[in-house]
């Protein structure tokens, strides 16, 4: 069993997300903590300058939400964070900042079941420091 669980939510396929938190839930310690963490992917530079500032800050107060709604919905107590940046960079530093002792995480998305891994499960797997629990 373990005291610290990251699970990183691709706000996209929420539905795959429920089923990785279950698995969370069930190999966590009585007193443990889940990390729900979802990464919003920076704009590129020349992009983002034409844009208001707070189109960013809009868009992860609103994953925010997100977030914390899947946490209720599965009926959970999680601490939810939104970082920016490239997601499995963002998921690996999000795991050592926290302490994590797991990762769970879904394999790919849905309906791409032909793929042994996603990109971003696959650079969680090859580059994490603790323990990662894939679902296919
Ligand atoms: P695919 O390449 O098929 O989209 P991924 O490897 O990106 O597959 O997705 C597998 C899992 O990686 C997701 O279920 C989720 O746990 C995690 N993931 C992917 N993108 C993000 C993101 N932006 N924020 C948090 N987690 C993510």
């Amino acid at each position: 069993m373990y005291a610290k669980i990251l699970v990183p939510i691709d706000l996209a396929h929420v539905e795959t997300s429920k089923k990785a938190i279950n698995i969370a839930q069930k190999l966590l310690d009585k007193d443990g903590s889940i990390y729900l963490v979802n990464v919003v992917e920076d704009i590129p530079t020349y992009i983002a300058a034409e844009m208001p500032i707070s189109i960013l800050q809009d868009s992860k107060d609103q994953s925010l939400a997100e977030l914390k709604a899947t946490a209720k919905a599965a009926g959970i107590k999680a601490k939810c964070e939104v970082r920016s940046g490239r997601p499995a960079a963002s998921i690996l530093d999000a795991a050592e900042e926290h302490e994590a002792e797991l990762i769970v995480i879904a394999s790919h998305r849905p309906g791409f079941s032909d793929y042994f891994l996603g990109s971003t499960a696959a650079r969680v797997v090859r580059h994490a420091q603790c323990p990662v629990f894939v679902d296919r």
